[in-house]
């Protein structure tokens, strides 16, 4: 028993439910091993609960990875696990038409920490935990045997590990790197993905099901993709028969992508619009412009709340746009409107729609609310796993 992570008594109901977070407040005694090993957890009275991965520089001191006592964390776990997640995508997407896929959503896959998008014939993994990182080359072999893929490349970010005592870390796992950036196919278009400059792990696949939504309010209509990034909403709602786009985005080099991804699926950039710019500024601007009005805006923000007290901005943040964009839209116009902060759960999101709209002074329906795409499940035992949300409103009067 010496040998194992002892609960303090009444902390181990999460826990025994399925809960993968260990925080260093539940915990009373840690036994003397390496962080990053492997380490049993137990009850205050001794009672088996779980086996997990240990880091006592994280608030979360241990990650959960089994629950059943007679299962060994060796290296025919993490390929059973790894080997499951990737088989769970099989009948998600029409691989087809689409090549851009999550393949392991980290705690919602039962692999705290681990995070792999499949981009055509290339990987992306992003290690956020020391657990993962001691074991990320050995990770990186099995997904190539796989998934049949030609090269892994890492893409750990910074702000994830810090919390763990990591530095950033980013380059080629296993195999070959692309010799460019990789086109991928999403929903029958096509989109380049720069595998080791792009944000994130290259390409934000967890809007893929929305952007879809989003296109069908789009036929005829001249569209605001604010926060284009490389511009796929856009993209997808002209090939429903959107009039125009105008994609705003603060980085340079996304939106010269994002012309690439035009042409690549037959649409001329100079018919279109690209900005450069601060999505809060250029849409107070065009409060004072006439012509800048809109059929459909569409508001997808990076995340605004990273931690707690970061929530309150946050939520000013949100309220800030969505009255900015309501006041642009023309009468019957559409906003599609997305948080992915975590923190901000649905509900509190619709709540900042709805004192947007009070302030606006315009009459809003919703239509759809919006979430991540299936192949971001969520763990029910992780309700932190549902990120993603989303409004789709009509704007009256
Ligand atoms: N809608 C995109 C993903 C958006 S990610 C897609 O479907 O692929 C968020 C984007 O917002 C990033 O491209 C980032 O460069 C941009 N961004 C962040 N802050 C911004 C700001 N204040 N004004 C304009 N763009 C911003």
């Amino acid at each position: 028993m010496a040998d194992a992570v002892i609960l303090k008594q009444g902390r181990d109901k999460p826990f025994e439910q399925g809960h993968p977070w260990i925080f260093s407040g539940a915990i009373q005694q840690i036994p003397d091993v390496d962080n990053g090993e492997i380490v049993d957890v137990r009850s205050h009275a001794g009672h088996w609960l779980g086996r997990g991965y240990l880091n006592r520089r994280s608030q979360i001191q241990v990650r959960l990875l089994s629950w059943k006592q007679d299962e060994a964390i060796n290296a025919d776990f993490w390929r059973r696990r790894l080997a499951t997640a990737v088989e769970n995508r099989a009948g998600l997407v029409d691989f087809a038409q689409t090549d851009a896929v999550r393949l392991v959503n980290g705690e919602n896959d039962f692999l705290p920490g681990l995070v792999v998008d499949r981009f055509g014939d290339y990987l992306v993994l992003q290690s956020g935990t020391l657990g993962i990182d001691l074991r990320k080359e050995q990770i990186a072999d099995m997904l190539l045997s796989l998934t049949g893929c030609r090269g892994i490349v890492e893409r750990s970010e910074f702000s994830l590990r810090r919390e763990e005592g990591l530095a950033e870390a980013s380059g080629l796992l296993a195999g070959e790197l692309p010799e460019d950036m990789v086109t991928v196919r999403e929903l029958g278009l096509r989109f380049q993905v720069d595998l080791l400059r792009g944000q994130k792990t290259g390409f934000y696949i967890d809007q893929r099901v929305n952007r879809a939504r989003v296109a069908t309010y789009s036929q005829g209509a001249r569209v605001l993709n604010a926060f284009a990034y490389t511009g796929a909403f856009g993209i997808h709602a002209l090939a429903a028969g959107a009039d125009q786009i105008v994609n705003v985005d603060s980085s340079v080099e996304a939106l010269k992508v994002g012309e690439e991804n035009l042409r690549l699926n037959g649409f001329d950039p100079d018919e279109q619009e690209s900005i450069v710019a601060d999505v809060f500024e250029i849409l107070r601007d065009w409060w004072e412009v006439e012509n800048e009005r809109f059929d459909v805006i569409v508001l997808d923000p990076p995340k605004f709340a990273n931690n707690k007290r970061q929530v309150d901005g946050a939520l000013r943040g949100y309220k800030d746009i969505n009255l900015l964009a309501l006041r642009l839209l023309k009468p019957g116009g559409i906003l599609a409107t997305f948080s992915c902060s975590g923190l901000v759960e649905a509900d509190l999101f619709q709540k900042v729609v709805f004192g947007a709209a009070v302030d606006a002074r315009r009459e809003v329906q919703i239509l759809e609310w919006l979430r991540q795409s299936p192949d971001h499940p969520v763990a029910i035992t992780f309700p932190e796993g549902a990120y993603l949300k989303g409004l789709i409103c009509r704007v009256g009067a």
